[in-house]
């Protein structure tokens, strides 16, 4: 394949992970991500993904993690998210590739007779879709591409996406390119030590492939001497300076202060050959100071999903939490509450002892009468509270039974025969057949009323929100729980949709159609979750908690 002379500008890391998964491979490109940028530079990331579902938005959480969406509407792995939330690349669809993706345009093209009678094979067919992707996102201006490749070094799925980045040094010139390992140095207590065969072999079966790592990243809980990375450098084939202790740390956040220190950023921009400026590294500071010592106290704050057990099913949602909290200079701790185990006529009141409550998106029936009773605690006793998509129809639902007298108001998503269903489907979905994509996916514009906690938050009438649901507030009860006292302040431009409901007399109830939390960041902490944090502080205070 003839490398473009236009794209020859632009460089690759290509990030991969060995030993074990679960090493933070998202969190490490995404920090490198932000340490280019705070160099000057114009970077974009690329996950590719080794499993055949054609994009994580039918996988469940429990197994995948929470599915990220993006503006343009897509449903991606959760490492976007990470990408997002550390860096100013925007994601979009291109952005996240998985195999399932990769296969299925090969065989389009097959079928159309793309490839004039020869034999579709994985080199160099699938090889050649999968560099066309990563290319794909190097165009438009960027200097630097972080491309993140799913799964671990040894697994058969991957084997196709690291052939591609093989052959991907040969297309654009040597120079252009860096592998990044990310491996694990475990510490082994009864013998007092780190082991780096684990290490040893991984680099190993890299090199079976074809790739010999420039930079080992060696997750470890304690730093490398000197001589053991001498060791490593020696049996893995790379320099003593590319050799980097990736320490455990207590905040996502202070990863790329922590590489910072070990020199990856100036080791890349060499090796890449890169002209950049002095790094800024303040922003990242000031989040860890305020992390470390929180000025402004501290928040309790009970999450009543269905999830507890796995955090990676709300992990931009735990994030957002964090970076209101980082907006207010507070420490947030979350609390996960079992939403089953405020169901069948429990005692609610150990809610009493969070400074807020918050009900996440989800999907399915289990635990919504549990959900639905958090709201009424919240609404009863005062609580700040703050629903998010499903977490609004749950508010709305509570709200129509207790205030409105609905007693039989339900989601058509959890009771097809109830006779009212205050959250139904949209006019023009079809919730059967086809699973993948059929929800209102991406971002839409809402419009604020000028007096609501929503404006009050934003300061701006217009905003943008990403969206990930089927059903809708039924406009058919509108006047009704208008007139019971349930106030609509966004709704979308044209004024169909509900997209934020609040209450009058109550400190801050709030919910939203949207996931606020996809648009989150320690830099940027999103204004909702913001005004949430700050209200349950003024909660906690004047409940001298
Ligand atoms: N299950 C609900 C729907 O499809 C809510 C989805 C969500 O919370 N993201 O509308």
């Amino acid at each position: 394949m003839k490398s473009n002379p236009k794209a020859e500008k632009v460089k690759y890391i290509f990030v991969t992970g060995g030993v074990l998964s679960s090493l933070g491979k998202g969190i490490a490109a995404a920090s490198i991500g932000s340490l280019l940028e705070s160099s000057g530079l114009k970077v974009t990331l690329l996950k590719l993904d080794p499993y055949i579902n054609i994009d994580p938005g039918t996988m469940n959480p429990l197994q995948h993690g929470e599915v990220y969406v993006t503006d343009d509407g897509a449903e991606t792995d959760l490492d976007l998210g990470h990408y997002e939330r550390f860096t100013q690349a925007r994601m979009r669809r291109a952005n996240n590739v998985t195999a399932g993706r990769i296969y299925d345009n090969v065989i389009q093209k097959e079928r159309h007779g793309e490839y004039l009678g020869s034999t579709v094979q994985v080199i160099p067919h699938i090889t050649d879709e999968i560099k066309n992707y990563i290319r794909a996102v190097g165009k438009g201006g960027v200097d630097v591409v972080i491309c993140e490749i799913g799964g671990t070094v040894g697994d058969i799925e991957s084997l196709p996406f690291l052939e591609a980045i093989r052959q991907f040094r040969f297309d654009v010139k040597a120079k252009n390119v860096l592998y990044v390992h990310l491996t694990l140095v475990p510490y082994i207590k009864t013998s007092g030590e780190l082991k780096t065969k684990p290490t040893q072999h991984s680099v190993q079966k890299l090199r079976e492939i074809g790739i010999q790592p420039d930079i080992l990243l060696c997750r470890t809980e304690q730093s490398l001497s000197k001589s053991l990375k001498e060791k490593i450098a020696l049996f893995c084939n790379v320099a003593v300076d590319s050799v980097i202790t990736a320490m455990d740390v207590k905040s996502i956040y202070e990863v790329p202060l922590s590489l910072e220190k070990e020199g990856l950023p100036r080791i890349i921009i060499s090796k890449l050959g890169l002209s950049v400026g002095a790094l800024n590294l303040e922003p990242w500071k000031k989040i860890i100071q305020i992390l470390k010592k929180p000025r402004g106290g501290e928040v309790d704050i009970g999450v009543i999903g269905k999830y507890v057990d796995l955090k990676d099913s709300y992990k931009s949602l735990m994030e957002a939490l964090i970076h209101g909290g980082i907006g207010n200079e507070m420490a947030v701790n979350i609390h996960w509450v079992d939403a089953e185990t405020l169901e069948n006529g429990a005692d609610p009141s150990f809610l009493k002892s969070y400074n807020g409550i918050l009900v996440p998106g989800g999907f399915g029936e289990r635990g919504i009468e549990g959900k639905i009773r958090a709201v009424q605690y919240a609404r009863e006793n005062k609580v700040p509270f703050f629903g998010i998509c499903l977490g609004m129809h749950c508010a709305v639902i509570e709200f129509a039974r207790s205030v409105a007298h609905l007693k039989n108001a339900n989601s058509s998503e959890f009771s097809s025969s109830s006779s009212d269903p205050i959250i139904d489907l949209l006019p023009d979905q079809d919730a059967a057949g086809n699973k993948g994509g059929t929800m209102r996916l991406g971002e839409y514009p809402c419009q604020l009323r000028k007096k609501s906690n929503a404006y009050e938050a934003y300061r701006t009438r217009e905003i943008y929100e990403r969206h990930r649901h089927r059903y809708e507030f039924n406009n058919r009860y509108r006047i009704q729980l208008e007139e019971a006292g349930l106030k609509f302040s966004g709704l979308s431009p044209s004024g169909n949709l509900v997209e934020i409901v609040e209450l009058e007399d109550h400190p801050w109830f709030l919910a939203g159609q949207f996931h606020p939390e996809f648009k989150s960041s320690p830099m940027e902490p999103h204004p909702l979750f913001k005004a949430f944090i700050a209200h349950s502080y003024q909660y906690r205070d004047e409940n001298h908690k």
